[in-house]
């Protein structure tokens, strides 16, 4: 999206408008953004999850393609970008209803130019406003330290940041927190912040997004005010930087917060970064500054285990003053795996749902209600997946898989493959046939028989030491595969 903050609050209030606050409070607050692509036919709604799109999409279309009318003169369609998800999802692409006949005659076709931003610039350049506020948002109220649930796959990076915030980070700075969207990296960096305020009051603690910098510096650039923009960060007493993965690329942004890094470190200030990847998979990130990211520390946050994924949902529901029958946030945990934001993302769902059905907020209703999120965040496992295990666990080609080879070695392989082809990816047999080597059908089901055969007969396997029975052996496999 290259909207310009005007047009984006023009149209939230257009919204707002048509909804009614509360309603609009609900479904369009945090997390909701709308937005227009010079040249795009479409407004574009990016949501945390799929219910979000799902339920925004129908209950809300026409009051969107009405209000995007009214802000822009034209009739947009919607797209529905739901964050985290490969963009375009054009399945999800709602064609506007026909033009209402008692359309306001009055709405002017003001068509909305948007400033392109000039080559090299980050796109959501336009949105720079003159200083760039050292909280990225404002808001909303700072997460804190105490509010993170710590559970075995985000504890290492929990205590590294409590130890940050005791002892200046000493010989680990900078803290590079890695880890995907939704999983608390932001969440550590804002209680990170608040904590170093609270134990020091004096300490000038400087907080930015990654591409809040670059904005800054650009701006800074334009205008000759580099000596200022400096001043700001290299006399910061700390310095927090979230998501610096959208340095990848920027060779001039690159070089000035190498300045401004160094100047840091010298000083002993401690600098904390959070990333999407390791520094090291930083796409054209130079050698110079992913070495420094690599100077200190990287923690990584891994997706949470159900037991945390039960005990975070109870504390937001708590943080809410709501209660949740233990049976429901067990079938939320279940089910949605991936991130914390989504866990929030579903809780607040039901929440929502609740309220405006007036239904308790049972089993049932969360059934009902998460339907279609499960159904579209299920891991899908593809036939390549059940290659790559396979070939990984028996230490064989891709080719060998697939050649007319009928030797035990790879003919039993490639029959556990089609086995679990047929149990985990919903391919037809006629697809998997084709997968594995443009073998028919036929054959993908004897391989099934022969498969659900070895484990009713509680087979011994004789192809790979250390699983004493076939069914070892596929447990394992699936294992690998999530399933
Ligand atoms: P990221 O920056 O990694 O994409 P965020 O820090 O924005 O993710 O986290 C997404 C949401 O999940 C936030 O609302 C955050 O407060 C919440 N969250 C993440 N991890 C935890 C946790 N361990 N305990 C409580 N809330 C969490
Ligand atoms: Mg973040």
């Amino acid at each position: 999206m290259t909207t310009h903050p005007g047009i984006e609050s023009t149209l939230r209030a257009a919204v707002a408008q048509r909804l009614g606050e509360s309603r609009f409070g609900l479904w369009f607050g945090e997390g909701v953004r709308l937005g227009l692509t010079e040249g795009s036919d479409s407004l574009e709604i990016a949501v945390p999850n799929a219910f979000f799109r799902d339920w925004i999409q129908s209950h809300f279309a026409g009051n969107l393609v009405d209000a995007a009318r009214e802000v822009t003169g034209r009739s947009l369609r919607l797209a529905f970008r739901v964050d985290g998800e490969a963009p375009p999802p054009l399945g999800h692409v709602v064609e506007p209803p026909p033009p209402d006949a008692n359309d306001r005659p009055s709405a002017p076709p003001a068509p909305i130019s948007i400033p392109i931003p000039p080559a090299d610039r980050p796109r959501s350049q336009v949105q720079a406003p003159a200083s760039h506020p050292t909280t990225p948002t404002p808001n909303r109220p700072s997460r804190r330290l105490d509010d993170f649930v710590v559970g075995p796959g985000n504890r290492l990076a929990h205590s590294a940041a409590l130890e940050m915030v005791q002892t200046l980070g000493g010989s680990f700075s900078p803290l590079v927190i890695q880890g995907g969207v939704g999983l608390g990296k932001t969440h550590l960096l804002e209680g990170i912040g608040a904590a170093l305020r609270a134990r020091h009051p004096g300490m000038k603690v400087v907080h930015i997004t990654a591409e809040a910098f670059t904005n800054g510096f650009l701006d800074a650039m334009r205008h000759g005010t580099l000596t200022a923009f400096r001043a700001r960060y290299r006399g910061a007493g700390a310095l927090l930087v979230d998501d610096i993965h959208f340095l990848a690329a920027k060779r001039a942004t690159q070089d000035e917060f190498l300045h401004t890094f160094n100047a840091l470190i010298a000083d002993g200030a401690p600098i904390i970064l959070t990333s999407d990847q390791h520094p090291r998979q930083i796409a054209k990130l130079t050698d110079e500054l992913a070495t420094r990211f690599l100077g200190g520390m990287v923690v990584k946050l891994e997706a949470p285990d159900p037991s945390t994924r039960r005990a975070i949902l109870q504390a937001k529901a708590a943080a809410r003053g709501v209660i949740v029958p233990e049976a429901v946030l067990a079938f939320v945990a279940e089910h949605l795996r991936a991130s914390v934001r989504e866990l929030e993302g579903a809780l607040h769902s039901l929440i929502a749902h609740a309220t405006m059905t007036g239904k308790r907020l049972d089993l049932a209703l969360a059934r009902t209600a998460l339907r279609d999120t499960i159904r579209h965040t299920a891991r899908a496992v593809a036939l390549k997946d059940v290659e790559k295990a396979v070939c990984q666990l028996f230490q064989i080609e891709p080719e060998a898989l697939k050649a007319d080879n009928r030797a035990r070695a790879v003919a039993y392989p490639r029959m556990l493959a089609m086995y679990l082809a047929r149990k985990h990816t919903g391919a037809a047999y006629s697809e998997i046939g084709r997968f594995f080597g443009g073998r028919n059908h036929s054959t993908v089901i004897s391989a099934e028989k022969k498969v659900l055969g070895w484990i009713k007969d509680e087979a011994r396997n004789g192809l790979l030491a250390g699983f004493e029975m076939m069914s070892d052996l596929l447990n394992a496999l699936e294992r690998t595969l999530g399933a």
